[in-house]
């Protein structure tokens, strides 16, 4: 098959791309590298999917271009099979203008979804979060769950995966929108508990927890994503749906620093910092429509994940870690 991913040389598209050029095909990563995070972790995955493809009948070509270009998007669509669409200014951040998180994250989206619908393809499965959600009403949550995000990026992917839908039902394109719930694992954005954590204890720093540490995620290990995304290949089963894909379980921001710093740094205490307003106090996925769905089953519980992110972390520190401390 013919793969497109786009945002193929950030983190998620990066295992993506990695994974579908392991598995034989044909995967072409767009990406323009934008300087939310080092740019070196990009060519690491980038590298990665070059690896892959060259161990496999697969390949792997990577095209530095802007989502935001729709006759660039227009080109990669009209030769794709599938269409991954990852790209996006990720990470609910106050600094960064709600501006650009329209351009990226609907624009983009919205010149992906012309050219599917252009060119036609046997699927697109756009990225979307459980930002989505805002606060909750209840927990956890399922995708009936009320939508009023707090943040730009939330409002963003909303109005990203509404696009997808309706592109879905009017134009006969088979869209699926994945609500993605805190994604951690090797390769990780730098700005992310996890890899903070970590990072810190791992050189016998405190790890720093914004707000009170009693806000809840469902941290979901990579390789669950990346199942749930591989099935789509092959089952029409969750055409025009959204879908929840979370974790087996819900921690707290603070539990998980306390576990991380029992393993790595028993000595150290906890530090906290002001927490962000943007930031839902709970996420927490019921998972039961992406389970009747796609058989979608998360195979690493918290703690697992996390022992293999540090066992990865210690192997790739010499070049990751710098990246992720600066
Ligand atoms: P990431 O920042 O590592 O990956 C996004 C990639 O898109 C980056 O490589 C970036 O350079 C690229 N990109 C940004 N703007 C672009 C543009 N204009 N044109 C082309 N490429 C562009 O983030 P990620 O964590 O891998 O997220 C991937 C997707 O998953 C995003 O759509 C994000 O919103 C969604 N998501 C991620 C999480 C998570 O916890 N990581 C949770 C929910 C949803």
């Amino acid at each position: 098959m013919n793969i497109l991913v786009t945002g193929g040389a950030g983190f998620i598209g990066g295992h993506l791309a990695e994974a579908f050029a392991r598995d034989g095909h044909d995967v072409v990563a767009l990406d323009n590298f934008d300087p939310y995070y080092d740019r070196r972790i990009k060519e690491h995955n980038v590298e990665a999917g070059r690896g892959a493809a060259a161990n496999s009948d697969g390949s792997y070509e990577l095209v530095e271009g802007d989502v935001r270009d729709a006759d660039v998007v227009d080109d990669l669509v009209a030769d794709a099979d599938y269409v991954y669409h990852q790209a996006a200014q990720a990470g609910v951040r106050a600094d960064i203008s709600p501006r650009k998180y329209d351009e990226v994250n609907v624009d983009g989206t919205l010149n992906a979804l012309d050219a599917a619908r252009e060119h036609g393809v046997e699927r697109f499965v756009l990225a979307s979060s459980s930002s989505v959600y805002g606060k909750p009403r209840y927990l956890p949550y399922d995708e009936d769950h009320l939508t009023t995000p707090v943040s730009p990026y939330g409002a963003s992917k909303l109005a990203s995966e509404r696009y997808a839908m309706v592109y879905g039902e009017r134009y006969d394109i088979p869209a699926v929108a994945l609500r993605y719930f805190t994604v951690y694992g090797p390769r990780m954005r730098p700005n992310m508990a996890i890899s903070n954590f970590v990072s810190r204890c791992i050189n016998g720093d405190p790890p720093v927890i914004y707000g009170d540490g009693q806000q809840t995620r469902d941290f979901t290990y990579v390789e669950d994503i990346l199942a749930a995304n591989r099935t789509l290949l092959s089952t029409d089963a969750a055409d025009c749906e959204v879908m929840n894909v979370g974790s087996t379980d819900n921690i707290a921001i603070e539990t998980l620093a306390e576990e991380i710093r029992d393993q790595l740094a028993p000595d150290l205490d906890l530090e906290y910092t002001e927490g962000y307003d943007v930031d839902a106090d709970h996420t927490h996925a019921s998972i039961e429509k992406a389970n009747e769905l796609i058989g979608y089953e998360p195979t690493h519980t918290i703690r697992e994940g996390v022992s293999a992110f540090i066992d990865w972390y210690r192997d790739n520190r010499e070049w990751y870690e710098p990246l992720v401390r600066e």
